[in-house]
C-alpha cells in the first residue's frame, strides 16, 4: 500500500488516542471494556486504509471491530475514515501483529480477517506469510473455540499455500469461494485493494476456517 509521509502524524495519532489507542499491550484481556460493552470482538490484520472495517462496522453495531495497522501513515487515513463514518463499534492499533498473543488473551476473538495480506511469493520469506502455520498457532489461541480465519485475496498463489497451511494444521475450511464476487454476497463489504483488484476484472478468493 502507498505510503506517504506525513510529518504531522504523530500528533495526530496523540490527538486521536480514544481511535487509535496506544500501547495496545496494556488492554490484553480487557478489550470489551476498551468498549464499554460486551459484544464479541473481531480482529482485521494489516487495515489499510480502513474501508472494509468501516463498512463492517456499521453492518454489524452488535460486533466489536479491531484494526491492526503497521504503517503509522497509512492507519492515519484509516482514522479519518472512521471519524467520517461515524461508527463507535470500531478501534484501531498502531501496532506490528508479529504476535497477536502480546494484545489479546486467550479466547478474547471470534474472528479474524486476513485481507489482501502481502503475499511474500519467494520461498525463503515463508515465514512471513499470515498464514504461516506459526501465525495460525497464535490465531488458535486468542481466538475463542468457534473463531474464525476470513481470508481474502486476489493472489492464487498465497490462496492455495493457505489452503494447505490451514488443511496442514487441522482446521476446518467451511468456505471456499474461488470467485467471491460471482456469489454477489450481499454482506461483502470491500476493502481497497480488492476494489481495485476486482476493476481491473481479477478474480477475488474466499475461504472461512476454523480451528
Ligand atoms: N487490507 C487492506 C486492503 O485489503 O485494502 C490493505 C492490504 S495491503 C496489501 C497490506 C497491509 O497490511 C499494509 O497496509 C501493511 O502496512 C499492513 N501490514 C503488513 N504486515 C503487517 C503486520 N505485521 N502488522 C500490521 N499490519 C501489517
Amino acid at each position: 500500500m502507498r505510503q506517504r509521509n506525513k510529518p504531522w502524524a504523530d500528533d495526530f495519532l496523540k490527538d486521536n488516542d480514544q481511535l487509535v489507542i496506544p500501547n495496545a499491550m496494556d488492554h490484553k484481556g480487557k478489550w470489551q471494556s476498551v468498549f464499554k460493552n460486551d459484544y464479541p470482538i473481531h480482529v482485521e490484520i494489516g487495515t489499510g486504509k480502513g474501508q472494509f472495517l468501516a463498512g463492517m462496522a456499521k453492518q454489524h453495531p452488535d460486533i466489536n471491530f479491531i484494526g491492526i495497522e503497521v504503517a503509522k501513515s497509512i492507519i492515519v487515513s484509516a482514522a479519518e475514515k472512521v471519524m467520517d463514518s461515524e461508527v463507535e463499534n470500531l478501534l484501531l492499533l498502531n501496532e506490528d501483529a508479529a504476535d497477536l498473543r502480546e494484545m489479546f488473551a486467550e479466547n478474547e476473538i471470534e474472528t479474524i480477517y486476513l485481507n489482501f495480506s502481502d503475499p511474500w511469493p519467494k520461498s525463503r520469506h515463508e515465514k512471513r506469510r499470515l498464514t504461516y502455520h506459526t501465525f495460525l498457532e497464535q490465531y488458535k489461541e486468542v481466538l475463542d473455540t468457534k473463531g474464525k480465519v476470513i481470508f481474502k485475496t486476489d493472489n492464487r498463489g498465497l490462496f492455495e499455500y493457505s489452503l494447505v497451511s490451514f488443511n496442514e494444521f487441522g482446521m476446518k475450511l467451511e468456505e471456499v469461494s474461488l470467485d467471491l464476487h460471482a456469489m454477489d454476497d450481499p454482506l461483502n463489504v470491500m476493502t481497497e485493494y480488492e476494489e481495485k483488484f476486482a476493476a481491473k476484472g481479477q478474480v477475488i478468493y474466499r475461504s472461512r476456517a476454523s480451528f
